[in-house]
């Protein structure tokens, strides 16, 4: 017999965010692999599950890939239900595509389970809407991480060529991220706003361009998102800051 494993979307944090489907897999699950960044309360729904965390945190210890996929394929061949718990989505950022690749190449079947991204849970707390009528109609989501030895991406073009454009793992390198845009096209003053911890008592630094490597200063640390686009002009005024407390208070 060989299981299913099954690459679940944990959402951005807030466990009632999950999906009924990955909520019931945890339940199944036999054995759940998972990334550091997954709550001790969405774990503890895998009531009969051994949990392996194989989490990889920027500047911590990561697990090799190629040794997370041989787990994964291990796992499969021992147990029904494996399920493999990424933050937010698994299909975005979240190298589905090596474990996929993977385990098809092994003969295990794979299934994904979608969960919501970083992206859209920071513009729920955000109440911005990513596209919004005469103003955005394309919505970019990149990354400037590269991986070593990768071939080189255009991001900054992407981004500089849609209305709203979506950046993760990219508050820790503002200042090459400010550099990458401005060279790519993008004004100074394009609204931005960055928002750290989405879904989970969020935090947000709203400004221009120009101001993001200060902004992205004042963070606490936590996942955060770059928001860039003019739908976040809005942030900036003296009214919405009164409006939104948080605003005020990590505004200096
Ligand atoms: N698959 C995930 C993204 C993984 S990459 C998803 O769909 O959301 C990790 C990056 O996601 C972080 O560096 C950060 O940019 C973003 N992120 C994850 N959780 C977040 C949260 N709660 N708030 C803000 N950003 C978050």
């Amino acid at each position: 017999m060989t299981g299913t494993v099954y690459l679940v979307g944990a959402g951005p944090g807030a466990p009632d965010l999950l999906t009924l489907r990955a909520a019931r897999l945890l339940g199944e699950a036999e054995v759940v692999f998972h990334d550091a960044l997954v709550s001790a309360e969405i774990l503890a729904l895998a009531v009969h599950a051994l949990k392996i965390p194989v989490g990889k945190r920027s500047g911590k210890h990561s697990t090799a890939q190629r040794f997370i996929n041989k787990r994964l394929a291990d796992a499969a061949r021992r147990h029904r239900i494996v399920v493999r718990l990424k933050g937010g989505d698994p299909m975005l950022f979240g190298r589905a595509h090596e474990e996929i690749s993977y385990l098809t190449r092994q003969g295990i079947e794979v299934q994904a389970v979608p969960g919501v991204t970083a992206a859209l849970a920071a513009s729920a707390d955000l109440g911005v809407s990513l596209t919004q009528r005469g103003v955005a109609r394309s919505v970019v989501f990149a990354t400037p991480r590269e991986a070593v030895g990768a071939r080189a991406s255009n991001w900054a073009a992407a981004v500089a060529a849609a209305d709203t454009a979506v950046l993760y793992m990219a508050a820790g390198e503002a200042r090459s991220v400010l550099d990458a845009l401005v060279a790519a096209g993008l004004s100074p003053g394009k609204p931005v706003a960055i928002v750290e911890n989405a879904s989970v008592g969020y935090a947000l630094a709203a400004g221009t361009l120009a101001e993001l490597p200060a902004l992205a200063a004042r963070g606490a640390g936590g996942p955060a998102v770059v928001m860039i686009g003019d739908v976040y002009a809005a942030l900036q005024t003296a009214a919405s800051r009164d409006l939104i407390p948080w605003l005020a208070s990590q505004s200096a």
